[in-house]
């Protein structure tokens, strides 16, 4: 049993997960502080597609471990995981043979039915789905998506049977340095001591480390998405479809199955938008600019629900690092300060393997569980490089 008290702060998927490897390992003295309700953040605002269908061997490793942990939750305790399959469309060359080098990658990693699709087999998947502009798609059947909040919530059960105490409506407002590990207070005079300290506390990130005078660049980026009722009950499961490429500069469509007649679409980017806001005051309803670039986008690749309508639309936040790849490790020159978040778009579906990582720092002192997962710390030089580029959404 190992002997070390750690205190994360932040009830999003990522903060929980953590705690849940923590467990997992051996550690009994953990308290997740969470200062609203769990997923009452980003974690409950996203659209909760999990996939392994990128491009950079990082990228793909992270993901086919967190689906390891998905697959664990759906058949241990019962996390409905809606496996519609998710395409990537490849719209030029350059895609085409990431998407073939993904397949080869994922092959190796035992994600053995990743394929790629030429435009007829997508448009025999996808008969209402306009294909003449592109070369093909990388194909995951197994992908699929959950509900970020019920993840949470399972997540959160999970660790209460474990006797870890999740505290809701604490919020940290302070953190002391002593020789061992940290003091943290909360707003409502509760006191904590612990070794070691995870901040999880997802757009929060960069405030929370202030506390100690540290910094941690993560990004508040405002996001959008609707409920689109396509008024036809198409007959079929239709997987998720992104039309984006990683790292790409563009801002693309994504949009995904919610039940017969009605879909889930937004834009969705990996690059850093200039589109900071202050994640304790921004516009949570979509705005009309969103809806109608979003309609115009669904029209084009989707002609064939003509009589398509946008619902109910929201905003969210993606907590990005400036560079566009998560943090997960120590702060430079303080061993015990645990950052883990910075996922932008993907927090969801890498929240197991972050956590796993997270949990790796504490206590092997490293991050050996993953091959490459040392890329992921805090205070590389590419955090502090001028990579903020312009884009819409
Ligand atoms: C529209 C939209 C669609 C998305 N779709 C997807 C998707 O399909 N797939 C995917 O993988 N990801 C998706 N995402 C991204 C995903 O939602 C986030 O990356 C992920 O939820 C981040 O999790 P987190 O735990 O790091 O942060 P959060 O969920 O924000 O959790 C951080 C928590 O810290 C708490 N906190 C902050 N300050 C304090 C404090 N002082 N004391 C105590 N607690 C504090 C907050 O209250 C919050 O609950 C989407 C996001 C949006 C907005």
């Amino acid at each position: 049993m190992d002997g070390n008290r750690v205190v994360v702060i932040g009830g999003g998927a990522v903060g929980l997960a953590t705690a849940f490897f923590l467990s997992e390992r051996g550690v009994k003295d953990v308290t997740v502080l969470e200062a609203d309700y769990v997923a009452s953040a980003s974690s409950g605002l996203s659209v909760g597609i999990i996939e392994t269908q990128y491009m950079k061997p990082l990228d793909i490793r992270l993901r086919v471990r967190a689906m390891e942990f998905f697959k664990r939750l759906e058949r241990d305790h019962g996390l409905d995981v809606v496996r519609n399959g998710y395409l990537r469309l490849a719209r030029d060359e350059a895609s085409l043979l990431a998407a073939e080098k993904s397949v080869e990658i994922q092959k190796e990693l035992g994600v053995t039915d990743a394929t790629f699709l030429g435009p007829e087999e997508i448009a025999e998947r996808i008969p209402q789905m306009r294909c003449d502009d592109i070369l093909g798609g990388l194909f995951g059947p197994s992908d699929g998506y959950i509900d970020g909040h019920l993840y949470c919530t399972l997540l959160a059960e999970q660790l209460q049977e474990r006797g870890i105490q999740v505290k809701v409506k604490h919020k940290v407002t302070g953190l002391v340095e002593n020789g061992r590990g940290y003091t943290v207070v909360t707003d409502n005079d509760a006191r904590f001591e612990c070794d070691y300290l995870v901040n999880a506390a997802g757009s929060w990130i960069g405030e929370i480390s202030a506390l100690v005078g540290i910094e941690t660049p993560v990004i508040a980026q405002r996001h959008q998405a609707a409920m689109v009722a396509t008024n036809v009950d198409y007959g079929y499961l239709m997987p998720s479809v992104m039309d984006y490429v990683p790292h790409s500069g563009d801002t693309g469509l994504y949009f995904r199955h919610e039940r017969d007649g009605m879909l889930v679409a937004g834009l969705h980017s990996e690059e850093v938008h200039e589109g900071t806001v202050n994640p304790d005051d921004y516009h949570r309803s979509a705005d009309q600019e969103f809806l109608e670039l979003l309609a115009a986008k669904l029209e084009s690749r989707l002609p064939g629900f003509p009589d398509a309508g946008l619902g109910d639309g929201w905003a969210g936040l993606y907590p990005i690092s400036p560079d566009g790849l998560p943090q997960v490790g120590p702060s430079v020159g303080h061993d015990r300060f645990i950052t883990v978040g910075g996922a932008g778009g993907s927090g969801i579906q890498l929240s197991p393997v972050l956590g796993e990582v997270a949990a790796s720092w504490i206590l092997d002192g490293d991050a050996r569980v993953l091959e490459g997962a040392e890329a992921m710390k805090p205070g590389r030089p590419s955090l502090s490089e001028d990579t903020v580029r312009s884009g819409a959404d």
